[in-house]
């Protein structure tokens, strides 16, 4: 289990060892649950009905715990829940206190923490709410929060105002007037479940669920926001699979932060939802401790190709309550997106964005490549930093041939 990422000596390896450390796939191993039958463990029910959820289990797996860990395990009773599965649980390395798992799974001291300028709704998804549970922000699409629960809390959550207090795995309570709403509005044609985990649901209730959205004819596009296959690859069964796609054109995005988050077991689960002819995507947070670096970042956007997932956003921080000790900068996130672009496979790079606080919804921010416009070129910046003009008029078509010798100087 942890054992295969410990760094040997104590010592940073070089960077490019370090690199094809990251990328290497492991399996997540049985770890204190040696003596577990394949049966259950292979089961999705035993994994949730063995989550890590109190601080005596989590002291009793890992002795390393630290006091502020410790603290903030305690302290979860009363906020957002801890539980974490078996199988996400043996990636945690017990001897790094900086392991990128720790930071994203256990409670720590800080998120009592909050900041003035922190928020409880940073995106403002309340404001945009016609009926509890559906978010119509932009014109043709909504997103569709269909159950508090996950399988695991991370302990960035932005929806942690609503999650984990458990009203059980059953549809909301608003479940026919959030139907009714999209039935009534037909610019509605995209309708993206999320939660809370919809995957949490039993196979028949997603294929209510689907089903139902289907039935509605202006809904062309359906998509699910899962972690799921992270958390508990076991819950992709054949079964569950073979179910989606009779909902075709459905697509599903995942949420990965880190490379070794990219199991074996993870890597089969989503290769049965890609062999479903399910697009994948991915979602990620820039998470200070986690991946606001360019060699962690390079590493799981072409091990997320290798399993056959597409890079689709990387979020800033959301201003969430007691995310201070998690939050990455843009300057930082901008340095990442620089390391990609152009460095690396173009399906590799997602897009970063800001969930523009109070509402504003997804915005992207990008480096610069457009280094000046005007009426007669464009100067542009590639990836190495050298300095090109494209020559354009106001119709489009050059006014004069580009200048043979145009000073092409090197940025840093
Ligand atoms: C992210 C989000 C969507 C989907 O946005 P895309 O850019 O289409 O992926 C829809 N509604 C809300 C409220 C969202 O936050």
């Amino acid at each position: 289990m942890s054992r295969d990422f410990v760094e040997v000596g104590g010592e940073e390896p070089p960077p490019d060892q370090r690199f094809q450390q990251l990328k290497a796939f492991h399996s997540a191993g049985r770890g204190p649950w040696a003596g577990v039958p394949d049966v259950d463990w292979n089961d999705w029910k035993w994994q949730l009905k063995h989550r890590v959820t109190t601080v005596e289990r989590l002291e009793e797996l890992l002795p390393t715990l630290t006091p502020t860990e410790r603290a903030g395990a305690i302290l979860s009773r009363t906020k957002l829940a801890m539980a974490i599965t078996p199988h996400y649980f043996n990636l945690i390395d017990a001897d790094d206190e900086h392991c990128p798992i720790r930071w994203q799974m256990i409670p720590r001291q800080e998120e009592t923490h909050t900041a003035s300028w922190e928020m409880s709704d940073p995106c403002g998804e309340d404001e945009h709410s016609p009926v509890p549970g559906l978010v119509h922000r932009y014109p043709d699409r909504v997103l569709f929060l269909v159950t508090d629960r996950c399988a695991a809390y991370c302990r960035y959550c932005t929806r942690s105002r609503l999650v984990s207090n458990a009203s059980g795995y059953d549809f909301h309570p608003e479940f026919d007037r959030q139907i009714d709403y999209i039935a009534k509005h037909p610019e509605i044609r995209d309708v993206l479940l999320s939660g809370g985990d919809p995957l949490l649901f039993s196979d028949e209730k997603l294929e209510y669920l689907l089903s139902r959205l289907r039935a509605i004819k202006h809904i062309e596009f359906l998509r699910i926001g899962t972690r799921i296959p992270l958390f508990l690859p076991q819950r992709i069964t054949p079964e569950l699979c073979a179910m989606l796609r009779q909902f075709h054109p459905l697509f599903i995005s995942i949420h990965t932060n880190h490379p070794r988050e990219l199991t074996t077991e993870v890597r089969d689960a989503l290769g049965r939802l890609a062999d479903a002819g399910i697009p994948l995507g991915n979602q990620s947070v820039l998470l200070k401790h986690v991946n606001d670096d360019p060699i962690v970042m390079k590493a799981l956007v072409q091990k997320l190709l290798m399993c056959r997932v597409r890079p689709y956003y990387v979020y800033q921080c959301d201003l969430i309550a007691g995310s201070a000790h998690l939050r990455s900068s843009v300057r930082r996130g901008l340095d990442v997106m620089k390391s990609l672009r152009g460095h690396t496979t173009g399906y590799a790079v997602p897009q970063y964005v800001i969930d523009a606080p109070g509402g504003g919804g997804k915005v992207p921010v990008n480096p610069e490549y457009v280094l000046s416009r005007n009426a007669d070129r464009v100067v542009i910046r590639n990836f190495e930093g050298k300095v090109f003009e494209y020559i354009e008029g106001a119709d489009g078509h050059p006014r004069f041939k580009p200048s043979e010798n145009f000073h092409v100087p090197e940025l840093g």
